[in-house]
């Protein structure tokens, strides 16, 4: 199995320090607004990820932080704490802004099919932990206090940047990390702010340096630290996490112990929306509510996602959605035919042949995931497999056996999604109209046809087959 590993800009072989059992962190949300498609995409990825691993034999610990503390407006270490702002501006305490956007974002990962991290760490509940690892670096002397806060000093650092590959001597005050003209170094930045003189923040603790709150990155040293110990094997997160968040936690967390962080660094791609950059003032800013209200399944965009490499810029358009749509629905129809074969039909298999070419398809599938998550030519496949003569049972089988990876809940569809539900009645308006259909009494059976649709499925005619569908509540 191969990743690109962020650090060496190459892909590389996955070895995991235990043979058996995989490390996975993953930077969280912060919890102080909806979350939108772009971060969908990024956990969709994570999700896939865990899955491939899963499918692959691994066992996964995975562990994902919530942000709900300490990431200022500004990534340079000043301007406000996002979640206290959010507070003031909707009239709530900060601890409920946490908790409702927290809420929103797990509503949002569970429509996508995404699953629960087996660890779900606030920072604020982690606040002893990051104080222990800020003293460790201060008994290393790798800190500094100056009057808004205990910093980090990255010249002390060797190969501080290594991550972003970032020329230090290049970075230029103000570019980077605004005024703040008591920073010794940059690319400084903040382990603990205090809660200015005079002001009162509603989330503040004590600590050795005085009171006031963690930095952003510290909090992601100190969980991942706690739950899957000092060096881990994967490390995920977006694209933008890399000369910043990832780049402050390689050194705080190698400064503090010596050790190396991160085995395998996995960053997801941007999301463009029609072409640009996704903002509230342009009016593309989509959240997957936004998705639903104009009539799509979440599962469409899941699908959509899978269709482009993690790691490219994706551009979103509502056009490519109702095309993933589209397609996500014939695979359903598809399936739902197979799983009605496979169930009726007792099969004796003589044909080596075709059994050979389904171990093919196996294969191929296998050889795309361990090419870094080749998910556009997995999903190919499932077309190809669609496509090919071997029968209906078999395509069946192994696409299912493939959604332990894609996540669409394809298994037991007829049953679990209403699109797919066919009532007795139906089921023999479609026998009475196929027999007709044989007696060429086109008139009669197209009556029939009309009535079924009036009950609201659709008909298809495939050879001799009628494949029958559930009208979606959307335009196809
Ligand atoms: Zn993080």
């Amino acid at each position: 199995m191969f990743f690109y590993n962020t650090l060496f800009r190459k892909k590389e072989k996955f070895e995991p320090f235990n043979p058996s059992k995989v490390g996975l962190y993953s930077c969280g949300p912060t919890v102080y607004d909806y979350a939108h498609i772009g971060h969908a995409r990024t956990y969709v990825f994570v999700d896939v990820l865990k899955r491939v691993l899963e499918y692959s034999g691994y066992k996964v610990d995975h562990v994902m932080n919530i942000t709900d503390v300490g990431h200022l407006t500004s990534e340079a270490d000043t301007g406000d704490d996002k979640v206290e702002k959010k507070a003031k501006i909707e009239g709530k305490t900060a601890w409920d802004i946490a908790k409702y956007y927290t809420k929103d974002f797990f509503d949002m990962t569970g429509k996508l099919n995404i699953l629960k991290p087996q660890v779900i760490c606030k920072a604020t509940d982690y606040i002893p932990q990051m104080i222990k690892i800020i003293k460790q670096l201060e008994e290393k002397g790798l800190t500094y206090v100056i009057s808004d806060g205990v910093y980090f000093d990255t010249s002390k650092l060797k190969n501080y940047g290594k991550l972003a590959r970032l020329k230090i001597e290049d970075l230029k005050e103000g570019a980077r990390v605004g005024k703040n003209k008591e920073k010794r170094n940059p690319t400084d930045f903040a382990l603990w702010k205090f809660t200015q003189s005079g002001t009162k923040r509603q989330m503040e603790w004590q600590s050795p340096w005085g009171v006031g709150f963690p930095g952003w990155h510290i909090e992601c040293s100190a969980m991942s630290m706690e739950h899957l110990g000092e060096t881990i094997d994967i490390h995920t997160g977006g694209i933008d996490h890399i000369p910043i968040h990832h780049t402050n936690e390689i050194a705080q967390s190698e400064g503090a112990t010596g050790k190396l962080f991160v085995k395998y660094w996995l960053h997801a791609g941007h999301l463009l929306v029609e072409g640009k950059k996704m903002s509230k003032s342009l009016g593309n800013y989509y959240r997957l509510k936004d998705v639903v209200d104009k009539g799509y399944d979440p599962l469409s965009l899941r699908y959509l996602f899978l269709t482009a490499h993690y790691r490219t810029e994706m551009n979103f358009t509502w056009k490519a959605l109702e095309g993933a749509q589209k397609a996500f629905s014939k695979l359903k129809v598809q399936l739902a035919t197979g799983n009605l074969q496979l169930t009726n039909k007792k099969e004796k298999r003589v044909d080596s042949k075709l059994d050979s070419q389904v171990e093919e398809y196996s294969k191929r599938f296998r050889n795309y995931l361990n090419d870094d998550l080749d998910m556009p030519r997995a999903i190919a496949l499932v077309w190809e497999v669609v496509k090919s003569d071997i029968p209906d049972s078999d395509k069946y089988k192994l696409i299912i056996d493939w959604d332990r990876v894609f996540g669409f809940g394809l298994a037991g569809q007829e049953i679990r999604n209403k699109e797919l539900v066919i009532s007795q009645k139906v089921k023999g308006l479609v026998k009475e109209r196929e027999k007709l259909r044989e007696e060429k009494k086109w008139e009669e059976a197209d009556k029939i046809r009309k009535e079924i649709e009036e009950k609201g499925y659709l008909v298809e005619d495939k050879q001799e087959k009628s494949i029958i569908k559930k009208k979606p509540r959307y335009d196809l």
